[in-house]
């Protein structure tokens, strides 16, 4: 198992904290006086979630949905989505928060399932934008940091569940995954 010390960090937790500060400020300049519901995607969100949700200076109503479409470092085209919140959006300025958008899958499908919940406004806010994988155009509201094509943990990111605790994010070693491709 390696430590953490093994992990260089591509964002340093000094980095990660001030994009989070930065996209709660803007977050509470945009919501505030409104009904804002913020829905953190599981796995991967709930670190950042956790973070920024506590810098939003303004009142907010959280709720929880869980997707699932990895298995290792691969999508698997299709998306699990459970546990969504009941009644909690309708007429609400809903905003959904992603770790990463990668080939876009996810957050198109959420977009679709949330808004049959009758919200006032669905916007999207993701730590991480992998632009280079997109499969779908889906509208990104707030943005952290633009990453490459490869593939990272830490900060909630996880390789098949594990190194998602690392409070920093780390590209994943290739040398490590013998067990996929
Ligand atoms: P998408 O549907 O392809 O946009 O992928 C979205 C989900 O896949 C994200 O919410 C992550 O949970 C996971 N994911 C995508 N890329 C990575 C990565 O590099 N590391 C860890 N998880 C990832
Ligand atoms: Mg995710």
């Amino acid at each position: 198992m390696k430590s953490f010390l093994e992990f260089k960090p591509l964002i340093s937790e000094k980095e990660i904290q001030a994009a989070v500060k930065k996209l709660a400020d803007d977050i509470a300049c945009e919501y505030r006086g409104k009904d804002l519901v913020a829905i953190g995607i599981l796995n991967g969100a709930y670190m950042f979630f956790a973070d920024l949700i506590r810098q939003i200076e303004i009142p907010v109503t959280i709720g929880f949905i869980q997707a699932k479409s990895y298995s290792g470092r691969k999508t698997t085209g299709v998306i699990r989505i459970q546990n969504g919140p009941a009644g909690i959006m309708e007429n609400k300025e809903v905003l959904l928060v992603e770790d990463i958008v990668d080939s876009g899958l996810t957050i198109e499908r959420l977009l679709k399932e949330v808004g049959k919940q009758n919200p006032r406004s669905i916007k999207v806010c993701t730590l991480l934008n992998k632009k280079a994988r997109r499969q779908v155009q889906v509208p990104l509201d707030y943005v952290g940091f633009e990453v490459p094509d490869k593939f990272v943990v830490g900060y909630g990111m996880d390789f098949d569940n594990q190194f998602s605790n690392l409070p920093f994010i780390s590209v994943f070693d290739d040398s490590l995954d013998s067990s996929t491709d």
